[in-house]
């Protein structure tokens, strides 16, 4: 049985990092939207560029758009025993077409990583990167850097009120979305405010409790 997984969670939660390793560790492939768009800017296919129109105004990508690149991606034979998608579906129109893109496999699970708000933009607050070789500062990092040398430096797309809308824009998009899923016995939320390692744990028994409530439940119509 398939292990098809979406996991949603505002940007700043470890999300990319914990879908990775999760899906490293079942051997099943990592979607990320935010990966994919990334490499079609650039590469500069049309997809790429329209997207990146939209990303440097600070606006999502369009449902269609979208879409049709996960559409694409699930047909490869990679997916067939499973895979974490990161970064999609944003909206309720992507998530009714992800359920029609899926429909004959294994029932879709849905983990939502919970982070308040305050949280996220005092982790961001601090986020540095060396301006001479892109590491990131680890805390407790003075101001430079332990490999190369080079000055510390806040990322340039973290300034606090970039962080504050692009929060606001998960919000009014996800809340929705929760509402689509929370009702299936496969959804569960999870507190992502706690240390990395407590967070694996706690995703790894999530999906184990919705692979049971979907045995239980069988195939939903
Ligand atoms: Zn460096």
């Amino acid at each position: 049985m398939g292990l098809n997984l979406v996991m949603l969670g505002p940007p700043g939660a470890g999300k990319g990092t914990q879908a990775d390793a999760f899906a490293r560790e079942r051997g099943i492939p990592r979607i990320s939207t935010g990966d994919m768009l990334r490499e079609a800017v650039h590469a500069g296919t049309p997809i790429g560029l329209a997207a990146r129109e939209r990303m440097d105004a600070g606006l999502l990508v369009s449902d269609d758009v979208m879409i049709a690149i996960v559409d694409e991606r699930l047909d490869r034979p990679d997916t067939r025993a499973g895979f974490v998608l990161d970064g999609f579906p944003r909206t309720v129109t992507q998530a009714e077409a992800l359920d029609r893109m899926i429909d004959g496999r294994s029932p879709l699970m849905v983990l939502e990583i919970v982070v308040p708000t305050d949280v996220l933009v005092r982790r961001v607050r601090g986020r540095r990167v060396c301006d001479r070789c892109g590491a990131n500062a680890k805390p407790g990092d003075a101001s430079f850097c332990p490999s190369c040398g080079g000055p510390f430096v806040q990322r340039s797309d973290d300034s606090e009120d970039v962080v504050r809308e692009r929060l606001r824009i998960y919000e009014r998009d996800t809340r929705p979305l929760v509402a689509y899923y929370r009702s299936r016995p496969t959804f569960r939320a999870l507190d992502g405010d706690r240390p990395p390692d407590v967070v694996a744990r706690a995703i790894r028994e999530a999906v184990a409790a919705a692979a049971d409530a979907a045995r239980e439940a069988g195939r939903p119509s």
